[in-house]
C-alpha cells in the first residue's frame, strides 16, 4: 500500500504526528532500556486517504556515539520503504545542522519529500519557515502535530501523490500475471526501489507509438497495424533500454474503445493525461507527414503544464526525401507553435528501421538529468545579482522591487523561489527574463522551469 515515512532528527515531534495519523496512542514498549526500537509501522489516515505510516522514532532512545550512523541507516531504510517521506523539522528550534544531515540523505536517495515545520504555531516560527526553503526540499508546511494544525495542508500535498500512486497501481495491475496463492499474504514484501526511468510516448493515432515501443522492447508485445486503434490495452512495459531500466507508457490502449472520431480525440487526450502524469519524460511522437497537429500540440502543452521533461520526436523519417528542408521547417513550426517548450530537443527517428533511436534515448536521458538538476543557492544568488545588475527590475508606481534571495526549492522539474518585495507588482515579462536566463545560463533545455515569488517585505 501507499507508504509515508516520517523522518527527521530526534525530538522534532515525529511520534506525535505518527500517533495523530494512526489515531491511537500506541504505548512505547521498551522493556529493555537501551534497546533501540526499530521502525514503527501503523495504518494511518487523513480524511479519506489511507496509507501505511512508518515512524523512525526509535532513534530518540539512541544516545551514544553511534547515533549518527544509526540515524542514517534507519532513515535510509525508511526512505527506501516509503513512497513519500515527511521530513520534519522543529519550527521553534530553527534549521539545525542535524537537519541538514537528513536533508542530504533525502536528496541522495532522490526521495519524494514533504517538508514539515512542526511546532509551527505562533509568530516565532516565521523565521524558520523562510530558512526552511534553503533546504531545497520544497515549500514547507507549517504544522502543529500536537494541536492538529496543518493537517489540511498535509492532506492537500499528499493527495496528488497518493492519487498518482493508486492510479499507477491500478494501471500496473492488469499486466502482471500473478498467481495469487492462498499464502500470498505471508509472502515477504520486497520493496522494489530501483526505479526505472518513466517515459510516456504520446501523440496522435498512427504516429507510430506502438511501432516505436515494439522496436525498443525488441519483441512484438504490442500489436500494430495500419488502422488507428488496433493497439490493445497494453498500457506500460518495463524494459532495459541501452542498459537503463525504463518503464514506457503507451497512450494507445483506450483508443480502441472510441468509435466516433470526435470521441477519439477526447479519449486520446484524457488517456494521454494519465500517461503524462506517471511519466518523468514525455516523448511527443509526431508523424513527419502531419506534424504538429492540434492533438499533438494539446498533449505537448499538457506535459509542460504537468511539469514533465519533454522530448519531441519526429517519426517516419525514413519516408522523408527532403530531410534538410524538412528539418528546418520542423524547427520553425516547433518554435512558433510550442513556445512554452523552448529548448526542448527535437529528434528525428524511424520507428520502423530503428534509425535515430540511440539519439532519442540520449535525448531522453539528458532531459531527465536536467529535470532533476539542482543548483546551489550560492551559485543562484551570484547569478541573480548579475541578472539584476544587467537589467534591474522595474519600479511600478515608484515602488522599487527588491529581490533579496533566491533558492531552488524543488527538482523534477526545477522550481525556484525568489524572496522579493512587492511580488504582486512584478511584471510577467521580468519573470520570463529570469526564467529564460536560468534556462540558458544553467543549460536546462527540455524541462519546464517554475519560478515562485515570495513576499519578504
Ligand atoms: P500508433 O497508433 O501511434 O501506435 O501507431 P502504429 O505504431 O500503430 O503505427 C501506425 C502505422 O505507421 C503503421 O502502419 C506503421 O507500420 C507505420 N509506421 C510506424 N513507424 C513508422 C516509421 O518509422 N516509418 C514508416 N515508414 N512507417 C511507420
Amino acid at each position: 500500500s501507499f507508504t509515508l515515512a516520517i523522518v527527521g532528527r530526534p525530538n522534532v515531534g515525529k511520534s506525535t504526528l505518527f500517533n495523530r495519523l494512526v489515531g491511537k496512542k500506541l504505548a512505547l514498549v521498551d522493556d529493555q532500556p537501551g534497546v533501540t526500537r526499530d521502525l514503527r509501522e501503523g495504518e494511518g489516515r487523513i480524511a479519506d486517504l489511507r496509507f501505511t505510516v512508518i515512524d523512525s522514532a526509535g532513534l530518540e532512545e539512541a544516545t551514544d556515539d553511534s547515533l549518527q550512523g544509526r540515524m542514517r541507516r534507519l532513515t535510509e531504510r525508511a526512505v527506501e520503504m516509503a513512497d513519500v517521506c515527511l521530513f520534519m523539522i522543529d519550527a521553534r528550534a530553527g534549521v539545525l545542522p542535524a537537519d541538514e544531515v537528513f536533508a542530504d540523505i533525502l536528496r541522495k536517495k532522490n526521495a519524494n519529500v514533504i517538508l514539515a515545520a512542526n511546532k509551527g504555531e505562533g509568530k516565532a516560527a516565521d523565521a524558520t519557515i523562510l530558512e526552511a526553503y534553503a533546504l531545497g526540499l520544497g515549500e514547507p508546511i507549517r504544522m502543529s502535530a500536537e494541536h492538529g494544525e496543518g493537517m489540511g495542508e498535509l492532506m492537500d500535498v499528499l493527495r496528488p501523490i497518493y492519487d498518482a500512486h493508486e492510479e499507477k497501481a491500478a494501471a500496473d495491475a492488469p499486466e502482471v500475471d500473478v498467481d495469487v496463492g492462498e499464502d500470498d499474504e505471508d509472502a515477504p514484501r520486497i520493496p522494489t526501489r530501483a526505479k526505472p526511468l518513466q517515459i510516456a510516448v504520446v501523440g496522435r493515432p498512427n504516429a507510430g507509438k506502438s511501432t516505436l515501443i515494439n522496436k525498443i522492447i525488441g519483441e512484438e508485445r504490442l500489436l500494430t497495424g495500419p488502422e488507428a486503434g488496433i493497439t490493445r490495452d497494453a498500457i506500460s512495459v518495463q524494459q532495459d533500454w541501452g542498459g537503463v531500466p525504463m518503464r514506457i507508457f503507451d497512450t494507445a490502449g483506450m483508443r480502441r474503445k472510441a468509435k466516433v472520431q470526435e470521441k477519439l480525440e477526447k479519449l486520446s487526450v484524457s488517456d494521454g493525461l494519465r500517461a503524462v502524469k506517471f511519466a518523468e519524460v514525455v516523448v511527443v511522437l509526431l508523424d513527419v507527414e502531419i506534424p504538429f497537429e492540434q492533438q499533438d500540440l494539446r498533449i505537448a502543452d499538457l506535459a509542460e503544464r504537468e511539469g514533465r521533461a519533454v522530448v519531441v520526436a519526429v517519426n517516419k523519417w525514413d519516408v522523408e526525401d527532403e530531410k534538410q528542408t524538412k528539418l528546418k521547417e520542423l524547427r520553425e513550426s516547433f518554435e512558433r507553435l510550442l513556445p512554452q517548450l523552448r529548448g526542448a530537443p527535437l529528434v528525428t527517428v524511424s520507428a520502423k528501421t530503428g534509425k535515430g533511436l540511440d539519439r532519442l534515448q540520449q535525448a531522453i536521458m539528458r532531459a531527465h538529468e536536467v529535470w532533476n538538476r539542482r543548483i546551489s543557492t550560492a551559485h543562484l544568488n551570484r547569478w541573480l545579482t548579475g541578472m539584476l545588475e544587467q537589467h534591474p527590475p522595474p519600479a511600478p508606481g515608484g515602488k522599487r522591487i527588491k529581490m533579496r534571495y533566491m533558492t531552488q526549492v524543488k527538482t523534477r522539474p526545477p522550481a525556484f523561489v525568489v524572496m522579493t518585495s512587492h511580488p504582486d507588482l512584478m511584471p510577467e515579462s521580468y519573470k520570463r527574463y529570469l526564467i529564460n536566463g536560468l534556462r540558458v545560463d544553467f543549460d536546462m533545455p527540455g524541462t519546464p522551469i517554475r519560478l515562485y515569488l515570495r513576499d519578504q517585505g
